[in-house]
């Protein structure tokens, strides 16, 4: 049998804390996450910290330690993951207006105000009643690799996106039990306080997110179906630890995959899945004009001529002269 050299961990955790002074925090947290030898993306706000880093396990146990005993981070839900090695390349720490962006003209406290906390056992049993609608919290591209069964997705490619959809849909929800879930949790906090404020009565969260559902030993991912995206250079992580359904499928050729790529155009750079042939025989873009532009990523990486660009062009239907 195969076994993975675990020696790694990735960290997952968020808390919304009044911080008085985010800047001067963000930098000292920096220095000692560097010290450490942590790498990840934490962002520190004035409404409180967020972050995924990665590292051994004795310098994660190190930091969970040191904000364990920190006045303002005490109390910090961390989700684990075993690693087999870093999963980002740098480690940055930035102060950021907010933890998750949403630019509300009016903004939500979720220590104030935030949707009912759902166990991962309660969201099972809450999320197949017939008058509840579950609705996914995240960006559509997260949704295409995997989600809930029968979740609603929202045609949205930015968090921020998310309240004028829900006012442009009210009609699907109003009346409704509301769930709503995000990868790890802090994206609900605020968004389900925004429902309440918004005026919908029955909203609950789920507690920890998809990834303490997938953790969760009963419930073990059960509904879940396809991937977890994940902001770091894992991409994926699986979530349904009693079945193994693919949702995702290849822009292209519409086959069930789950590999995901940016758009060699860099000024599009929209993710898209699709299998290696196909990245290949597409030239990683998304559109004709994304394959024909100047800068294409693709073309310069695999150092293209034009002739086998025009080559590659006329098997797909398209000639670069048109
Ligand atoms: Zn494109």
């Amino acid at each position: 049998m195969f076994i993975m050299n675990q020696e790694y961990r990735v960290l997952l955790y968020y808390k919304y804390v009044v911080i008085e002074n985010p800047e001067e925090l963000a930098k000292e947290h920096l220095q000692f996450c560097t010290d450490l030898g942590l790498k990840g993306r934490i962002i520190i706000a004035a409404e409180g910290i967020n972050g995924t880093v990665s590292g051994t396990i004795e310098q994660t146990d190190s930091y969970m330690k040191y904000m364990e005993e920190h006045p303002l981070f005490a109390g910090t839900i961390f989700k684990i993951d075993d690693a087999s090695e870093h999963a980002f390349k740098k480690m940055r720490v930035r102060f950021r207006p907010e933890l998750v962006t949403l630019r509300l003209e009016d903004d939500v406290n979720p220590n104030r105000q935030t949707g009912k906390h759902l166990k991962p056992k309660e969201f099972f049993e809450e999320m197949q009643r017939e008058d509840t609608v579950v609705i996914d919290a995240r960006n559509d591209y997260e949704f295409d690799l995997g989600h809930f069964r029968g979740a609603v997705r929202p045609d949205i490619t930015n968090f921020r996106d998310l309240p004028d959809w829900i006012r442009e849909n009210k009609k699907t929800f109003e009346g409704k039990k509301i769930l709503t879930y995000c990868t790890g949790g802090i994206r609900c906090e605020k968004f389900s306080g925004w429902l309440l404020k918004e005026g919908f009565e029955d909203v609950s969260q789920l507690d920890g997110g998809i990834v303490t559902y997938g953790k969760d030993p009963e419930v073990q991912g059960d509904l879940w179906d396809g991937q977890l995206y994940v902001f770091d250079e894992r991409i994926s992580v699986p979530v349904n630890r009693k079945e193994n359904v693919i949702v995702g499928r290849d822009y292209f050729s519409g086959e069930p995959c789950e590999r995901y790529v940016n758009c060699a155009n860099p000024e599009c750079n929209k993710k898209i899945l699709c299998s290696e042939d196909n990245e290949n025989k597409y030239l990683r873009s998304c559109s004709h004009e994304c394959r024909v532009h100047p800068r294409n990523r693709y073309i310069s990486e695999h150092g293209l001529s034009e002739e086998e660009v025009n080559k590659r062009l006329m098997a797909i239907g398209k000639d670069v002269t048109i």
